[in-house]
């Protein structure tokens, strides 16, 4: 066996917003009946482990929630190891709110936030963002909570296009302090394969393959981690500008099962 486990990512690896990427889901499929352990590392802090745990379960690809990890979670454990128990402002949505009050932290709300009662503020995607909210996290911040973001993706892949990225939200406020974030959680930060390692207890001598659509996270986290990496064509990047980046590439999953369980 190549491989023993795969870091795979969902948005444009698995499904684009409501449509599944049925090439992919039968690579992973084989993947696993071929014994690769499938571990989904995803930026979307929108939702909860358990969200993802089921809908992966409903296309047939069985994980459960130790094996998913978000950059939500990968947040709350990097506060949760600095200030246990910190009164947090989520500038997200509620799998964020969710994920940091399973790290022990607690979730505080927008006036709080305001009268500078957050030890943190956690920025990630947020489609219902308004400007009380942004107004909210700056004061915080000004009033010494520490400024965390979840990533920084500049956009998101969905059905009919692309969708703005936490990377905008977080702009926004980055703007407004005029300095950058305390710390950015998320891919590509090999902090993710770190939280990945610990949660879904993978061994030190397991040999790791991340599977992405992406080069600026999913490739780039790779390379910083010291682990080989998939790109595929389904998702954000083209396979020419992956080329560079990625150990391997491939149109999709299912072209790629070679590389990854071939040679066993
Ligand atoms: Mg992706």
């Amino acid at each position: 066996m190549m491989y023993d486990v795969a870091l795979v990512d969902l948005d444009g690896v698995v499904w684009l917003g409501s449509r599944i990427i049925e090439e992919n889901v039968k690579g992973l499929q084989k993947l696993a009946e071929a014994g690769v352990r499938l571990v989904y590392v995803t930026n979307n802090s929108t939702r909860a482990r358990s969200y993802y745990s089921r809908r992966l379960e409903k296309i047939g690809l069985p994980a459960d929630p130790s094996s998913v990890v978000t950059s939500a979670v990968a947040a709350a454990a990097w506060i949760a190891e600095r200030k246990p128990g910190a009164l947090v402002y989520p500038l997200g949505e509620e799998g964020m709110v969710h994920e940091l009050s399973q790290a022990g932290l607690i979730p505080v709300t927008r006036d709080a936030a305001r009268r500078g009662e957050a030890d943190a503020v956690v920025v990630g995607l947020d489609r219902n963002l308004t400007y009380a909210k942004l107004d909210a996290a700056l004061r915080a911040v000004l009033a010494g909570a520490l400024f965390v973001a979840a990533n920084e993706d500049h956009v998101i892949p969905v059905e009919d296009g692309l969708s703005p990225g936490a990377g905008a939200v977080v702009a926004a406020l980055e703007r407004a302090l005029g300095r950058r974030p305390d710390f950015v959680a998320g891919k590509p930060n090999p902090w993710m394969v770190e939280v990945a390692r610990r949660q879904a207890g993978i061994p030190q001598g397991a040999r790791l393959i991340v599977i992405g659509d992406r080069v600026d996270t999913d490739a780039e986290m790779a390379r910083r981690a010291g682990i080989d990496c998939l790109v595929v064509g389904t998702g954000v990047a083209s396979l020419d500008e992956a080329r560079e980046k990625a150990t391997y590439t491939a149109r999709n999953v299912l072209e790629a099962l070679e590389f990854i369980v071939g040679r066993r």
